[in-house]
């Protein structure tokens, strides 16, 4: 690992508490990192260097997989640790920034390599880039990276003119689009599920698989987040790039995976064989909801409406699923179902791959979605195959058995370990690239506009449902159901008819 200063922007923020301080100690205390840092926190409010190291031990005791055995480790992390107040917008703080990074640099011994990592409002990124190139910050005798989080644009156009931007201080391959969903352990492991198991890959085409579902439901609401989120809503806030990174990620064909050129270009790709929606194509295929009060877990939940911070007749979806396909080689034909909500029933991110029926299947047992690989991505993380087997009870039904092939071990390192530690090392493999964020947005903004243009029901779904009616008739429509909705594999399938009921 190469001696490095992390340059912090937005380091009293929560997303640098939450996640981006305890990675950096857990890479600490499991020896990934240089023995020579230096991490200089960025932020308007007035802190000491004490004050900042106390506010980054707290959120590694709050946060942290693990938390310290021993003082003098915790201790030796802090030491690395520097504040400087800096606003975005004033020149002259970047000069002062660049004195402290030179110093530090001197006194660490490290090389000038640096990383910038933008823990900020995306409004800022633009204007931090530019200052960090005016300022000399970016003129390095090493390497210089960019990190940044979503959202990368609201749109096609202004996602254009962010790259434009950061492009006038950084090289694409300097430039690290972190989607944590990238990071996690289950998405990092789909090449080596389908490259290293035959039986799979036998099975990975348009001949035997009948649909791929890729799910993302989430049981909270908006929280603190209404202002963002009643912006942005599920298609910028998930869809066009969490989902449509996992539909990459699931899509490319197992050959070509594990090297980052050949990761990207595969994605490439795949977004490129997307079959475009066309204005008249969209109301089939896209399905819009927003909750309204239910209950979950027992507890009444209050609708979208009412939650404060959502603006009054807000018609922002909370909701969104999808038919998509692909049209190369190996996916022509196979549908894809995309769906995120907030407030539903469960939270579970999954892929779910189906596979197509036999003759000898009976119909007339009713057992749907069996034959089905399902990939659980979070918070559990396990694989499993779906098969029918004989029912004791009664030998003319089967029913569905469920083989788990793979669960996760225990307190496994975060997606924000994984990714900073391999921006660290300058791979890229698990980042969005600029063609897929370009792409994604050119996909999706025939429905954005279709949305502005009120081309798009609004549906409305109770909170503890599945989601809106329409989400089932998309697939209905196919032969298909979402395949683990109201179907417990340890009941009797035969029953299922009364619990796949609209819940919404
Ligand atoms: P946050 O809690 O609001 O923190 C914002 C940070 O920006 C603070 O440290 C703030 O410090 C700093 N800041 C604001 N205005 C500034 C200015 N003019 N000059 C210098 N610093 C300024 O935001 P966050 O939740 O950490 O999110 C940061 C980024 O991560 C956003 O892009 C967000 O979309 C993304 N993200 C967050 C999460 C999450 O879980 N939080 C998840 C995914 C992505 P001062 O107030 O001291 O200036």
């Amino acid at each position: 690992m190469d001696s490095m200063s992390f340059i912090l922007f937005g380091a009293t923020g929560d997303l640098a508490k939450r996640k981006i301080y305890p990675a950096l100690y857990n890479l600490f205390i499991e020896g990934k990192l240089s023995p020579s840092f230096s991490v200089i926190g960025l932020g308007r409010r007035e802190l000491t260097d004490e004050a900042f190291q106390n506010s980054v031990k707290q959120s590694i005791h709050t946060f942290s997989r693990n938390t310290p055995d021993h003082q003098d480790t915790m201790t030796a992390f802090l030491n690395v640790f520097r504040y400087c107040v800096l606003n975005v917008n004033q020149i002259g703080d970047y000069y002062k920034l660049l004195e402290v990074v030179n110093q530090r640099e001197q006194e660490l011994n490290i090389v000038e390599n640096r990383m910038f990592y933008l823990s900020v409002s995306p409004e800022f990124f633009d204007v931090i880039v530019l200052n960090i190139k005016e300022s000399g910050l970016g003129t390095t005798q090493g390497w210089k990276r960019l990190i940044i989080e979503k959202p990368f644009g609201r749109d096609l156009l202004s996602a254009q003119e962010l790259n434009e931007n950061l492009s006038q201080a950084f090289l694409e391959e300097e430039i690290f689009r972190i989607d944590h969903f990238l990071g996690k352990p289950m998405v990092q492991n789909l090449d080596v599920i389908e490259s290293s198991n035959p039986m799979l890959q036998t099975l990975w085409d348009n001949h035997q698989i009948s649909n791929i579902q890729i799910i993302a439901d989430e049981t909270v609401g908006v929280e603190e987040r209404a202002g963002y989120y009643d912006q942005a809503g599920a298609l910028r806030d998930m869809f066009q790039n969490h989902m449509l990174q996992l539909l990459m990620m699931i899509a490319i064909q197992v050959s070509n995976k594990g090297v980052a050129g050949d990761v990207r270009a595969n994605k490439k790709a795949i977004m490129e064989s997307l079959r475009p929606l066309q204005e008249e194509d969209i109301i089939h295929n896209v399905v819009l909801g927003q909750y309204i009060a239910g209950e979950l877990n027992g507890n009444p939940v209050i609708g979208y409406a009412d939650e404060q911070g959502v603006s009054a007749n807000s018609r922002i979806e909370t909701f969104m699923a999808a038919r998509l396909w692909i049209d190369d080689y190996f996916w022509n034909k196979v549908p894809i179902y995309i769906r995120t909500g907030k407030r539903l029933k469960e939270k579970a991110t999954r892929i779910v791959i189906e596979f197509k029926e036999t003759l000898t299947e009976s119909k007339k047992n009713k057992i749907n979605s069996n034959k089905i690989l399902v990939i659980d991505i979070s918070p559990n993380e396990e694989v499993y195959i779906q098969i029918n087997s004989n029912n004791p009870q009664n030998h003319v039904a089967s029913i569905p058995e469920r083989m788990n092939c793979y669960s996760n071990e225990k307190n496994m390192p975060e997606a924000y370990e994984k990714l900073i530690l391999d921006a660290l090392c300058g791979d890229a493999t698990f980042f969005a690239h600029w063609d897929e964020v370009e792409l994604s947005w050119k996909w999706v903004q025939p429905i954005l506009n279709a949305i502005d243009n009120n081309l798009i029901p609004l549906e409305t779904y109770e909170a503890g449902s599945y989601g809106p009616k329409g989400s089932y008739q998309l697939l209905e429509v196919d032969g298909h159901r979402w395949a683990l909705d109201a179907f417990d594999v340890n009941q009797n399938p035969t029953t299922s008819d009364k619990e796949y009921s609209y819940n919404g």
